[in-house]
This record gives C-alpha cells, structure tokens and sequence, in this order.
C-alpha cells in the first residue's frame, strides 16, 4: 500500500528530550521549518516531552530529592535551630505527585515552546529510511506515515543497560526509572553502581529511610572525579549512612519469597546479600535499535553509539546525531542542549563549536559534587607543572549559617602561566557555583584574576575566592 506522503520540513528532530527539544525550538528560531518527532508515553499512557531526563531522569530525581532532604531535615537537623516538632512522617504517594506535577508542568511549557515557535510536534515513533525521509508509525496503531526533510537530527537518547543476571522484573529488580516511581520506602535497599545514577538515588532513598547499600564493581571511588573530592565525598557519604561496598561486582540477582538475593564477588570471594528491593544503575546505553532501517546505512559504532565527526554529522549527509547517542562527550544533559543548538545553527550557515574541554559536571547529591576541567590526577599524570588552592566551605559564614559546612573548593592552576586548569567543588549548591568557575574558565582567567574579582560576602561563592586566594601569597604587579 502507498505511505501517505506529508510536505517536507528544512528539519525534522527525532526526539524531544533536552538535546532534541532545544534543537528544534533553535531551528525555528533561526526560520527552519521543524517537526519534532517523539514517543514517550508516561504510566498513564499520556504522551509527554522532555524524554529521560525529564520524565525518568535528571528532573524527577531532583524534585524527590528536594523532599527526602526536607523530610530528614525536619527528623534530624531541627533541635540546632532550636526549633521543636512532632513526629515528621513522609507520605510517598504526595511525594510522587509533586514530582508528578513538576513533570507535567515542565513537558507543557515544551509543548507550549513548540507550539509558539510553529514547530510541527508528531507523537509516534520514528525510524530513518534515509537522509531525507522518516517513516513515524503512531502508537494509537493508526497507519504509518513518511515525511521528509533536508536535514535530520536524531536526539533519542538512552536507556539503562541490562544487567546480565539481574533481570529487571520492575517490582523487586527496578531500573532507575522505575526507582524514581515507588510507592513505599524499602526498609533494606541495594543499588548495583556507585556512578552518578547509583548516588542520586541513593541519596534519595537513604534520606528517606531506606538502608542503602551500594555496590561498586571499581575499587576506585567516582575514578572520573578529581580523587581528592572523590575522597571526601566517599567520607560524607559514609557518615551520612550510606553504605559503600566498593569492588564488588554483582554476578546475579534473584528474588524470592517478596525478597531480592543478590550475589556478588570481591577480592575476598562469593557474598550474598538479602534485601527488599534492588536498584540496577549500571549504566547507560544509547537508543539506537530500530533508530534506523537497515538500508539507511547509517554507521554506529559495535556499543550502538552513532558515529559522527566534531560536528555532529552522520556517515549520511544532512543527517546528525546529538546527546546520549554519540561519544564526543558524557551522556550529560547540557552536553545534548549545546550540541541541539550547535547543530541547528549549523544547518542555518553558522558556526559556534562547542568547547568540550569545559564541560562542567554535576552529581546532585546533597553535598553536590561539580567541576570543570582537568583533575589533579590527570594533570600530574601528563606532567604538567601545577599549583593547588583549597578552600573549606566551613570557613564561610554563609555555610555556617546554613549549617551546611561540609566540602572544599580546589582551584588547579598552571604553575607557571598561572591560567586555570581545573576547578572541583564539594558542597551544597556546588552546581550554582560551578557556573562561575566554567565562565572564568571560558575566558581564559588566571587564578589571579578569580583572586581579584570582588564577591558578595558572605555566600558560598567567598569559597572560590578563597581557593583563588590560597593559590597567591603576592600578586604580580
Ligand atoms: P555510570 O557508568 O556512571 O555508573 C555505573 C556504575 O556501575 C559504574 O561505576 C560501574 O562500575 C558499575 N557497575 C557496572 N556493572 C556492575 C556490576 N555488575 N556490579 C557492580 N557494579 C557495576 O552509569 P550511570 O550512573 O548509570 O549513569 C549513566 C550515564 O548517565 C552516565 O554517563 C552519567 O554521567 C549520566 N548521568 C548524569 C547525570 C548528571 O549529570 N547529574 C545524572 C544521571 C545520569
């Protein structure tokens, strides 16, 4: 039968998440004519924009963790301000609900986005047929459809990665998703990864009540943070309660009798640990299969990642590839939105690389660990001559009249041009502070000229200041 053929757009987007939507809001900005092409279907079957991140991501994390640290705030930190209060419960399912809402709040502001900036929003899946036509097949089964366009950007994102023997049953063996969805708090919980995901949720969980175990097949503790922060997070994390059980692989998972038994391996043999719900966040995949019929020929790489130059383009001509489905970066959700605009205005005849080398990074856990650059290990191991600033967050007032004083700023100059070569903060709002440390960066600051930037006193920003401060005893005239 003949496909019902639409008129052609100057791009189409496969994928709303962070990266795609961003693209394609760009794209109409600059006067292309988009469609924007997604299938996320929440729990309740409704259709809803913002992908991973969103949905069962970044956001929903953030707005749980909001409340678990409101909740062990309340049972915990209240007798220090002198303040008295009845005994704080936690009711999950309003819990929910208010990350529910944020969800639906912010996937409308998308929708209202698209429909402001005239960009055509399909909801069906979508497969490439070749660098100019996609076929979208919509979830309602109604007939399939090809559209086409002069350029694609393909923004689909990634899925957790399957954990050989640990088969995800979503009710006792959970993804990261699903942990962002449950409606009791575990009395005894695991997490299979002490990578970014693992603490997030960890964080989440264990403030709420759950014992947290996590298990960590690397010996070494966050290996892509400076070891330094690393060190001192691992320190909090532990004091706060959290377990952390490091070189230990898991090698099974099974459940049994409303119980999880999970088997793992550490340098001093076979262990097995009961407990009521296992999370696995073992990592990430890019959402390649079926992204592409077979005679696209589009080239992914043997782990599924699209293959692309430094601009994001495809082995197809017209046709790029953004966000978690490429390797030029972490799969971090800024990373997709600069490379959604970076590409848009590169189909619009502009040219605006992005500067990879400083991307900053967040963990939001509470303290927030950021950075941006290159870490003491890396710098030492190429031999680069360099200067070291620390600054405690608990010499700030500002801290101290949070009663949040855990955490350190490092500042890593050149020892001898002095120009900023990384910047690692541990601490609460680490995220916020690290925008100024990317921006110092960007411009090519010296440690001296974050020394002799004026900040507001007293706020956790003095910190950096001291850092910088740390790393001068004379300042050259
Ligand atoms: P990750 O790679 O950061 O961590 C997964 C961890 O699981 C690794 O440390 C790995 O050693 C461990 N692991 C794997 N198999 C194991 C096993 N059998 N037993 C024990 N441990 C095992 O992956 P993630 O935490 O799932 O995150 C995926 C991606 O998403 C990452 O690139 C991350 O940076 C990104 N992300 C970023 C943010 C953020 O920027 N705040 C938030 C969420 C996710």
């Amino acid at each position: 039968m003949q496909k019902k053929q639409i008129q052609p757009f100057d791009v189409i987007v496969i994928g709303a998440g962070p990266a795609g939507y961003s693209s394609a809001i760009r794209c109409a900005q600059l006067g292309l004519k988009t469609a924007c092409i997604d299938n996320w279907h929440n729990e309740k079957g409704r259709s809803s924009l913002g992908g991973t991140y969103l949905n069962a991501g970044c956001v929903a994390s953030l707005a749980l963790l909001e409340s678990a640290k409101i909740y062990h705030s309340l049972n915990h930190n209240l007798k220090q301000h002198g303040i008295q209060a009845d005994a704080v419960t936690a009711d999950i399912t309003l819990m929910m609900q208010r990350k529910n809402n944020i969800i639906e709040t912010l996937s409308r502001q998308i929708a209202d986005l698209f429909a402001q900036h005239k960009i055509t929003c399909i909801q069906a899946k979508a497969k490439l047929l070749n660098e100019r036509r996609v076929e979208i097949t919509p979830a309602d089964r109604s007939p399939s459809s090809i559209i086409g366009a002069k350029h694609i950007i393909l923004a689909t994102g990634s899925s957790p990665v399957d954990l050989p023997g640990a088969q995800i049953d979503n009710a006792f063996i959970i993804d990261s998703g699903m942990a962002l969805n449950l409606d009791a708090v575990p009395k005894r919980l695991a997490i299979i990864g002490a990578g970014v995901i693992g603490l997030e949720l960890a964080g989440i969980w264990s403030r709420l009540g759950a014992e947290t175990i996590l298990l960590e097949a690397q010996e070494t503790f966050l290996s892509m943070t400076d070891q330094q922060i690393a060190r001192e997070a691992y320190r909090i994390y532990t004091e706060q309660g959290l377990e952390l059980r490091l070189g230990a692989r898991v090698i099974s998972a099974k459940k049994g009798n409303k119980k999880v038994t999970v088997e793992y391996q550490d340098s001093e043999g076979t262990h097995a640990l009961r407990v009521d719900k296992l999370i696995v966040a073992s990592g990430r995949k890019p959402n390649t299969e079926n992204l592409a019929a077979a005679e696209a020929d589009l080239l992914l790489d043997e782990n599924g990642y699209v293959y692309v130059d430094e601009n994001c383009r495809s082995n197809l001509p017209g046709v790029y590839a953004i966000g978690d489905l490429t390797l030029l970066g972490p799969m971090i959700a800024h990373k997709g939105i600069e490379e959604g605009l970076f590409v848009a205005e590169q189909i619009a005849g502009l040219h605006n690389p992005i500067n990879y080398d400083l991307l900053p990074s967040v963990v939001f856990t509470e303290p927030e660990i950021a950075w941006v650059g290159q870490t003491e290990q890396a710098l030492r191991a190429m031999g680069e001559p360099i200067k070291i600033g620390v600054y405690p967050l608990k010499a700030t007032a500002r801290a101290q009249a949070l009663g949040q004083t855990e955490g350190m700023v490092k500042i890593i100059a050149h020892a001898e041009t002095d120009a900023l070569l990384g910047i690692h903060i541990i601490g609460t709002q680490a995220s916020e502070m690290i925008a100024e440390a990317v921006l110092a960066m960007e411009f090519s600051a010296s440690s001296e000229d974050l020394a002799r930037t004026i900040h507001a006193h007293p706020t956790l920003a003095k910190a950096l200041h001291g850092a910088a401060l740390a790393l001068k005893t004379r300042f050259s005239t």
